[in-house]
């Protein structure tokens, strides 16, 4: 989504009313908020890690800033004006200093990593094998958690391809992977960007 679409977003909180009757949907979207819409959505900037200041009060621009909420039943939000039970929350942002991986995603990127080469990213199972995985996880009468068991499994493949002191060559492009398995995490100053990298790469920084 661009700048122009994001600025014609209206954030409101009033609770949808169709006006027009039914609709047909032709297509439909997912994405994860941009940093701008974050910061449409949200009443506050938290820029200091403080929850209270020496008179028990929630500090302005705090963890507990009152426009989120109230702090505790004795205060009143400072965005609706509800009371503790009442307020259903309002949300705050944090300017980060450097980009950061999403911790939620965090272990499954690394089993990706781990699942695909090094030179050219194509997943390590050798051709009969992916295409079985392949079709099984096509399968959309797969039940969800069949999906996930059926993820682990290829993990577990890939994963003993390559660990200890076993290495499998690459079907498309040839390259040897499993030689060495180490991930870095580099911050990298001059351009304040965090990476995941292979210790293979490490020297292309
Ligand atoms: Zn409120
Ligand atoms: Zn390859």
């Amino acid at each position: 989504m661009n700048r122009a679409q994001v600025e014609g977003l209206v954030f409101t909180k009033q609770p949808y009313i169709e006006d027009v009757g039914p609709r047909k949907i032709k297509s439909m979207q997912f994405t994860t908020f941009s940093g701008a819409e974050i910061s449409k959505l949200a009443e506050v900037q938290v820029y200091k890690g403080l929850y209270y200041d020496t008179t028990r009060k929630p500090i302005d621009g705090g963890l507990l800033d009152p426009r989120m909420g109230p702090a505790n039943k004795g205060c009143k939000c400072a965005t609706c004006h509800a009371n503790f039970g009442d307020c259903p929350g309002h949300y705050g942002y944090v300017n980060l200093a450097l980009p950061v991986f999403n911790v939620g995603y965090f272990t499954t990127i690394l089993e990706i990593l781990k699942c695909i080469c090094k030179s050219c990213s194509r997943i390590l199972l050798e051709e009969k094998l992916f295409k079985d995985f392949l079709r099984k996880m096509r399968n959309p009468k797969l039940e969800a958690l069949r999906k996930v068991d059926l993820v682990k499994k290829i993990i577990k493949k890939c994963s003993t391809l390559t660990t200890g002191n076993k290495s499998t060559r690459c079907s498309r492009c040839g390259y040897l992977n499993g030689l060495d398995f180490t991930f870095y995490f580099v911050v990298y100053s001059s351009c304040s960007h965090l990476y995941v990298i292979h210790n293979l790469f490490i020297s292309a920084l």
